[in-house]
Protein backbone atom coordinates (compact mmCIF):
# COMPACT_ATOMS: atom_id res chain seq x y z
CA UNK A 1 0.00 0.00 0.00
CA UNK A 2 2.71 2.78 1.10
CA UNK A 3 4.31 1.47 -2.11
CA UNK A 4 1.46 2.20 -4.28
CA UNK A 5 0.91 5.17 -2.96
CA UNK A 6 4.58 6.39 -3.31
CA UNK A 7 4.27 5.37 -6.84
CA UNK A 8 1.18 7.68 -7.25
CA UNK A 9 2.60 10.46 -5.34
CA UNK A 10 6.33 9.84 -8.01
CA UNK A 11 3.28 9.90 -10.97
CA UNK A 12 1.40 13.17 -9.96
CA UNK A 13 5.01 14.93 -9.11
CA UNK A 14 5.77 14.10 -12.36
CA UNK A 15 2.77 15.55 -14.12
CA UNK A 16 3.10 18.86 -11.77
CA UNK A 17 7.37 18.93 -13.13
CA UNK A 18 6.10 18.63 -16.43
CA UNK A 19 3.21 21.16 -16.27
CA UNK A 20 5.94 23.52 -14.61
CA UNK A 21 8.72 22.84 -17.32
CA UNK A 22 5.97 23.32 -20.08
CA UNK A 23 4.98 26.37 -18.49
CA UNK A 24 8.46 27.98 -17.51
CA UNK A 25 9.34 26.94 -21.22
CA UNK A 26 6.16 28.80 -22.54
CA UNK A 27 7.10 31.52 -20.85
CA UNK A 28 10.85 31.63 -21.97
CA UNK A 29 9.49 32.01 -25.16
CA UNK A 30 6.38 34.65 -24.70
CA UNK A 31 6.95 37.29 -27.49
CA UNK A 32 8.12 40.20 -24.59
CA UNK A 33 6.44 43.77 -24.88
CA UNK A 34 8.86 46.43 -26.28
CA UNK A 35 7.58 50.01 -26.29
CA UNK A 36 8.87 53.00 -27.62
CA UNK A 37 7.98 56.55 -27.72
CA UNK A 38 8.34 59.42 -30.52
CA UNK A 39 7.97 63.20 -29.35
CA UNK A 40 9.18 65.14 -32.47
CA UNK A 41 6.13 64.83 -34.72
CA UNK A 42 2.94 65.54 -35.88
CA UNK A 43 3.16 67.86 -32.31
CA UNK A 44 1.97 65.29 -30.68
CA UNK A 45 3.33 62.28 -28.28
CA UNK A 46 3.63 58.73 -30.90
CA UNK A 47 3.88 55.75 -28.94
CA UNK A 48 4.51 52.19 -30.86
CA UNK A 49 4.17 48.86 -28.59
CA UNK A 50 5.79 45.69 -30.29
CA UNK A 51 5.58 42.31 -29.02
CA UNK A 52 8.63 40.54 -30.01
CA UNK A 53 11.70 38.61 -28.63
CA UNK A 54 13.59 39.54 -31.84
CA UNK A 55 16.01 42.17 -31.29
CA UNK A 56 16.46 43.48 -34.85
CA UNK A 57 12.47 43.42 -35.64
CA UNK A 58 11.85 45.31 -32.83
CA UNK A 59 14.91 47.78 -33.69
CA UNK A 60 13.62 47.58 -37.12
CA UNK A 61 10.19 48.31 -36.61
CA UNK A 62 11.08 51.58 -34.25
CA UNK A 63 13.06 52.70 -36.92
CA UNK A 64 10.68 52.35 -39.99
CA UNK A 65 8.36 53.78 -37.54
CA UNK A 66 10.52 56.73 -36.87
CA UNK A 67 11.15 57.18 -40.26
CA UNK A 68 7.83 57.63 -42.01
CA UNK A 69 6.69 59.61 -39.01
CA UNK A 70 9.21 62.25 -39.75
CA UNK A 71 9.66 61.87 -43.10
CA UNK A 72 5.24 62.77 -43.72
CA UNK A 73 5.92 65.42 -40.56
CA UNK A 74 8.21 67.05 -42.46
CA UNK A 75 5.80 67.04 -46.10
CA UNK A 76 2.19 67.73 -44.03
CA UNK A 77 3.84 70.96 -42.22
CA UNK A 78 2.05 74.01 -42.53
CA UNK A 79 4.04 76.01 -40.25
CA UNK A 80 7.87 75.03 -41.19
CA UNK A 81 10.03 74.74 -44.37
CA UNK A 82 12.49 72.46 -44.97
CA UNK A 83 15.52 72.61 -47.37
CA UNK A 84 14.79 70.71 -50.43
CA UNK A 85 11.17 69.85 -49.61
CA UNK A 86 8.04 71.16 -51.11
CA UNK A 87 5.92 70.70 -48.24
CA UNK A 88 2.10 72.08 -46.98
CA UNK A 89 3.89 75.60 -46.22
CA UNK A 90 5.44 75.55 -49.59
CA UNK A 91 2.60 75.06 -51.27
CA UNK A 92 0.41 77.78 -48.83
CA UNK A 93 3.12 80.25 -49.69
CA UNK A 94 3.17 79.57 -53.09
CA UNK A 95 -0.84 80.09 -53.15
CA UNK A 96 -1.87 80.99 -57.07
CA UNK A 97 0.87 78.72 -58.69
CA UNK A 98 1.37 75.19 -59.12
CA UNK A 99 3.77 73.36 -57.09
CA UNK A 100 5.58 70.02 -57.74
CA UNK A 101 4.64 67.70 -54.75
CA UNK A 102 5.41 64.30 -53.07
CA UNK A 103 2.94 61.59 -54.00
CA UNK A 104 1.95 61.48 -50.02
CA UNK A 105 0.90 64.95 -50.29
CA UNK A 106 -1.61 64.25 -53.50
CA UNK A 107 -2.93 61.03 -51.59
CA UNK A 108 -3.58 63.54 -48.60
CA UNK A 109 -5.62 65.78 -50.27
CA UNK A 110 -7.56 63.54 -52.42
CA UNK A 111 -8.61 62.18 -49.22
CA UNK A 112 -9.28 66.00 -47.58
CA UNK A 113 -11.14 66.47 -50.47
CA UNK A 114 -13.07 63.34 -50.19
CA UNK A 115 -13.77 63.80 -46.46
CA UNK A 116 -15.67 67.56 -47.54
CA UNK A 117 -18.18 65.40 -49.62
CA UNK A 118 -18.70 62.43 -46.83
CA UNK A 119 -19.31 65.29 -44.54
CA UNK A 120 -20.50 67.57 -46.62
CA UNK A 121 -18.20 70.19 -45.25
CA UNK A 122 -17.99 70.40 -42.12
CA UNK A 123 -14.15 68.82 -42.68
CA UNK A 124 -12.76 71.25 -44.86
CA UNK A 125 -8.98 71.30 -45.31
CA UNK A 126 -8.96 74.86 -47.43
CA UNK A 127 -10.10 76.07 -44.26
CA UNK A 128 -6.28 77.61 -43.60
CA UNK A 129 -7.22 80.93 -43.36
CA UNK A 130 -9.84 81.15 -41.08
CA UNK A 131 -7.95 77.99 -38.90
CA UNK A 132 -5.15 80.54 -39.47
CA UNK A 133 -6.50 83.25 -36.89
CA UNK A 134 -7.86 80.37 -34.30
CA UNK A 135 -4.12 79.13 -34.07
CA UNK A 136 -2.15 82.71 -33.68
CA UNK A 137 -4.96 83.63 -30.92
CA UNK A 138 -4.45 80.73 -28.97
CA UNK A 139 -0.57 80.58 -29.14
CA UNK A 140 -0.95 84.39 -28.24
CA UNK A 141 -3.53 83.26 -25.17
CA UNK A 142 -0.60 80.60 -24.34
CA UNK A 143 2.53 83.22 -24.13
CA UNK A 144 -0.08 86.26 -22.45
CA UNK A 145 -3.13 84.48 -20.62
CA UNK A 146 -3.84 88.16 -19.51
CA UNK A 147 -4.60 89.50 -22.53
CA UNK A 148 -6.49 86.59 -24.46
CA UNK A 149 -9.12 86.68 -27.08
CA UNK A 150 -11.14 85.39 -30.05
CA UNK A 151 -10.59 86.25 -33.17
CA UNK A 152 -12.32 89.39 -34.72
CA UNK A 153 -15.46 88.34 -36.13
CA UNK A 154 -14.62 90.48 -39.29
CA UNK A 155 -11.68 88.95 -39.89
CA UNK A 156 -12.77 85.92 -39.44
CA UNK A 157 -15.64 86.67 -41.85
CA UNK A 158 -13.26 88.25 -44.20
CA UNK A 159 -11.23 85.01 -44.08
CA UNK A 160 -13.98 82.82 -45.15
CA UNK A 161 -14.59 84.10 -48.38
CA UNK A 162 -10.92 82.04 -49.37
CA UNK A 163 -11.75 78.62 -48.34
CA UNK A 164 -13.29 76.98 -51.52
CA UNK A 165 -12.38 73.70 -51.67
CA UNK A 166 -13.04 73.95 -55.12
CA UNK A 167 -10.09 75.82 -55.49
CA UNK A 168 -8.09 73.27 -54.40
CA UNK A 169 -6.84 71.69 -57.75
CA UNK A 170 -4.84 68.32 -57.57
CA UNK A 171 -2.80 67.88 -61.19
CA UNK A 172 -0.31 64.67 -62.03
CA UNK A 173 2.10 64.91 -59.24
CA UNK A 174 1.22 68.79 -58.25
CA UNK A 175 -1.13 71.15 -56.53
CA UNK A 176 -2.36 73.87 -56.85
CA UNK A 177 -4.12 76.64 -54.70
CA UNK A 178 -6.46 78.70 -57.47
CA UNK A 179 -6.39 81.23 -54.82
CA UNK A 180 -3.80 83.50 -53.22
CA UNK A 181 -5.17 84.43 -50.04
CA UNK A 182 -6.07 80.77 -49.28
CA UNK A 183 -4.65 77.89 -47.40
CA UNK A 184 -4.34 74.06 -46.16
CA UNK A 185 -4.83 73.05 -42.51
CA UNK A 186 -4.45 69.20 -42.68
CA UNK A 187 -4.06 69.14 -39.41
CA UNK A 188 -7.45 66.31 -38.79
CA UNK A 189 -6.23 63.76 -40.90
CA UNK A 190 -2.81 63.87 -40.83
CA UNK A 191 -1.49 62.23 -38.12
CA UNK A 192 -4.52 59.36 -39.09
CA UNK A 193 -2.84 59.06 -42.79
CA UNK A 194 0.85 58.83 -41.25
CA UNK A 195 -0.43 56.48 -38.74
CA UNK A 196 -1.45 54.22 -41.83
CA UNK A 197 1.44 54.50 -43.50
CA UNK A 198 3.56 53.58 -40.45
CA UNK A 199 1.38 50.25 -39.29
CA UNK A 200 1.90 48.97 -43.39
CA UNK A 201 5.69 48.74 -42.85
CA UNK A 202 5.23 47.31 -39.29
CA UNK A 203 2.63 44.68 -40.39
CA UNK A 204 5.15 43.66 -43.04
CA UNK A 205 7.47 43.01 -40.00
CA UNK A 206 4.92 40.12 -38.84
CA UNK A 207 4.40 41.33 -35.00
CA UNK A 208 1.51 42.16 -33.14
CA UNK A 209 1.57 46.00 -32.91
CA UNK A 210 -0.17 49.20 -31.23
CA UNK A 211 0.29 52.63 -32.54
CA UNK A 212 -0.90 55.72 -30.68
CA UNK A 213 -0.22 58.36 -32.85
CA UNK A 214 -1.61 61.26 -30.40
CA UNK A 215 -4.97 59.98 -29.98
CA UNK A 216 -5.31 57.94 -33.59
CA UNK A 217 -4.62 54.31 -32.37
CA UNK A 218 -4.54 51.15 -34.38
CA UNK A 219 -3.27 47.39 -34.13
CA UNK A 220 -2.93 44.54 -36.50
CA UNK A 221 -4.63 41.88 -34.64
CA UNK A 222 -5.17 40.51 -31.23
CA UNK A 223 -2.02 40.43 -29.06
CA UNK A 224 0.14 37.64 -28.90
CA UNK A 225 -1.81 35.79 -26.22
CA UNK A 226 -4.94 35.87 -28.07
CA UNK A 227 -6.42 39.19 -25.62
CA UNK A 228 -7.68 42.02 -27.10
CA UNK A 229 -5.24 45.52 -27.59
CA UNK A 230 -6.97 48.26 -25.54
CA UNK A 231 -7.20 51.70 -25.75
CA UNK A 232 -8.66 54.07 -22.86
CA UNK A 233 -10.20 57.01 -23.68
CA UNK A 234 -9.34 59.83 -21.42
CA UNK A 235 -12.36 61.78 -19.30
CA UNK A 236 -12.82 64.99 -20.98
CA UNK A 237 -13.26 67.04 -17.52
CA UNK A 238 -9.62 66.38 -17.15
CA UNK A 239 -10.21 64.04 -13.45
CA UNK A 240 -6.89 61.38 -14.97
CA UNK A 241 -9.21 58.45 -15.44
CA UNK A 242 -11.36 57.09 -18.50
CA UNK A 243 -14.12 57.13 -19.44
CA UNK A 244 -14.51 53.82 -21.76
CA UNK A 245 -11.65 51.11 -22.49
CA UNK A 246 -12.48 50.00 -25.80
CA UNK A 247 -10.99 46.86 -27.53
CA UNK A 248 -9.01 47.73 -30.82
CA UNK A 249 -7.78 44.71 -32.25
CA UNK A 250 -7.41 45.06 -36.20
CA UNK A 251 -9.05 48.30 -35.74
CA UNK A 252 -8.58 52.34 -35.89
CA UNK A 253 -9.78 54.25 -32.69
CA UNK A 254 -9.62 58.46 -33.28
CA UNK A 255 -10.48 60.90 -30.36
CA UNK A 256 -11.23 64.27 -30.94
CA UNK A 257 -11.89 66.62 -27.92
CA UNK A 258 -11.82 70.55 -27.28
CA UNK A 259 -10.08 70.31 -23.87
CA UNK A 260 -6.99 68.84 -25.96
CA UNK A 261 -6.06 72.06 -27.26
CA UNK A 262 -7.58 75.31 -26.24
CA UNK A 263 -7.47 78.83 -24.23
CA UNK A 264 -9.96 80.83 -22.03
CA UNK A 265 -11.02 84.32 -21.77
CA UNK A 266 -13.21 85.54 -19.62
CA UNK A 267 -14.06 82.12 -18.01
CA UNK A 268 -15.34 80.90 -22.15
CA UNK A 269 -13.19 78.40 -23.32
CA UNK A 270 -12.53 78.30 -27.29
CA UNK A 271 -11.34 74.52 -28.56
CA UNK A 272 -9.51 74.07 -31.63
CA UNK A 273 -12.26 72.32 -33.57
CA UNK A 274 -14.21 74.82 -35.70
CA UNK A 275 -17.52 74.85 -36.81
CA UNK A 276 -17.42 76.11 -40.78
CA UNK A 277 -21.03 76.85 -40.09
CA UNK A 278 -19.85 79.72 -37.17
CA UNK A 279 -16.48 80.18 -37.64
CA UNK A 280 -16.26 79.53 -34.38
CA UNK A 281 -15.03 76.12 -32.20
CA UNK A 282 -17.75 73.69 -32.05
CA UNK A 283 -19.44 72.88 -28.48
CA UNK A 284 -22.08 70.05 -28.89
CA UNK A 285 -19.60 67.57 -27.39
CA UNK A 286 -16.61 67.14 -24.92
CA UNK A 287 -15.25 64.92 -27.11
CA UNK A 288 -15.94 62.13 -29.57
CA UNK A 289 -14.38 59.08 -30.25
CA UNK A 290 -14.70 56.67 -33.90
CA UNK A 291 -14.03 53.27 -34.02
CA UNK A 292 -13.40 52.00 -37.83
CA UNK A 293 -12.43 48.28 -38.28
CA UNK A 294 -9.53 47.43 -40.31
CA UNK A 295 -6.60 49.63 -40.95
CA UNK A 296 -7.81 53.17 -41.25
CA UNK A 297 -6.89 55.47 -38.52
CA UNK A 298 -7.26 57.77 -41.56
CA UNK A 299 -10.89 57.29 -41.57
CA UNK A 300 -11.73 57.43 -38.00
CA UNK A 301 -9.38 60.75 -37.48
CA UNK A 302 -11.42 62.33 -39.98
CA UNK A 303 -14.62 60.99 -38.54
CA UNK A 304 -14.07 62.38 -35.27
CA UNK A 305 -13.13 65.27 -35.97
CA UNK A 306 -15.73 65.72 -37.89
CA UNK A 307 -18.05 64.24 -35.50
CA UNK A 308 -16.94 66.72 -33.22
CA UNK A 309 -18.26 69.45 -35.45
CA UNK A 310 -21.76 68.21 -36.53
CA UNK A 311 -22.55 67.10 -32.66
CA UNK A 312 -24.27 63.46 -31.42
CA UNK A 313 -27.08 63.76 -33.97
CA UNK A 314 -25.30 64.90 -37.16
CA UNK A 315 -22.56 62.81 -35.95
CA UNK A 316 -24.43 59.88 -35.89
CA UNK A 317 -26.17 59.94 -39.22
CA UNK A 318 -22.57 60.65 -40.69
CA UNK A 319 -20.88 57.52 -39.31
CA UNK A 320 -24.07 55.46 -39.50
CA UNK A 321 -23.69 56.08 -43.04
CA UNK A 322 -20.08 54.82 -42.86
CA UNK A 323 -19.75 50.92 -42.94
CA UNK A 324 -18.90 49.52 -39.62
CA UNK A 325 -17.92 52.62 -38.03
CA UNK A 326 -19.34 53.15 -34.56
CA UNK A 327 -18.67 56.63 -31.77
CA UNK A 328 -18.93 57.41 -28.19
CA UNK A 329 -19.86 60.72 -27.53
CA UNK A 330 -19.12 62.75 -24.34
CA UNK A 331 -21.51 65.24 -23.95
CA UNK A 332 -21.32 68.35 -21.78
CA UNK A 333 -23.84 67.40 -19.47
CA UNK A 334 -21.79 64.64 -18.48
CA UNK A 335 -24.16 61.78 -20.28
CA UNK A 336 -22.35 59.51 -22.77
CA UNK A 337 -24.25 58.78 -25.83
CA UNK A 338 -23.31 55.49 -28.29
CA UNK A 339 -23.91 54.79 -31.52
CA UNK A 340 -24.75 51.23 -32.31
CA UNK A 341 -21.87 48.44 -32.35
CA UNK A 342 -19.54 50.92 -30.22
CA UNK A 343 -18.29 48.27 -27.49
CA UNK A 344 -19.51 48.49 -24.39
CA UNK A 345 -22.51 50.09 -24.90
P1 LIG B 1 -8.28 66.44 -34.50
O1 LIG B 1 -7.35 66.64 -33.36
O2 LIG B 1 -7.92 65.31 -35.40
O3 LIG B 1 -9.72 66.43 -34.14
O4 LIG B 1 -8.08 67.72 -35.47
C1 LIG B 1 -8.12 69.03 -35.00
C2 LIG B 1 -7.39 69.91 -35.98
O5 LIG B 1 -8.11 69.93 -37.23
C3 LIG B 1 -7.31 71.37 -35.57
O6 LIG B 1 -6.20 71.60 -34.76
C4 LIG B 1 -7.19 72.07 -36.91
O7 LIG B 1 -5.86 71.98 -37.39
C5 LIG B 1 -8.05 71.21 -37.82
N1 LIG B 1 -9.45 71.67 -37.95
C6 LIG B 1 -10.23 72.32 -37.03
N2 LIG B 1 -11.47 72.53 -37.50
C7 LIG B 1 -11.49 72.00 -38.76
C8 LIG B 1 -12.47 71.89 -39.77
N3 LIG B 1 -13.73 72.34 -39.63
N4 LIG B 1 -12.12 71.28 -40.94
C9 LIG B 1 -10.87 70.80 -41.13
N5 LIG B 1 -9.91 70.86 -40.21
C10 LIG B 1 -10.20 71.44 -39.03
MG1 LIG C 1 -9.09 64.16 -36.62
Amino acid sequence: MRKRIGKRLLAAAAVIMAAVCLFASACATAPRKNTAAFFDYFDTVITLTVYSNDAALVKRAKEEAEACFSRLNALFDIYNEYEGVANLASVNRRAGETVKVDPDIIALVSAGKRYYETTRGALNIAMGAVLKLWHDCRTAAEADPENASPPDPAALEEASKHCDIDNVVIGEGELTLLDPAMSLDVGAIGKGYAADRAAEKLDALGAPFMLNCGGAVLTNGKKPDGSDWIAGISDPAGEGGFIAEVPVSGAALSTSGSYLRCFTVGGKRYGHIIDPATLFPAEGTESVSVLVPGFSAMDADALSTACFILGRDGGEALVSAFGGASALFALPSGERAYTSGFPGR
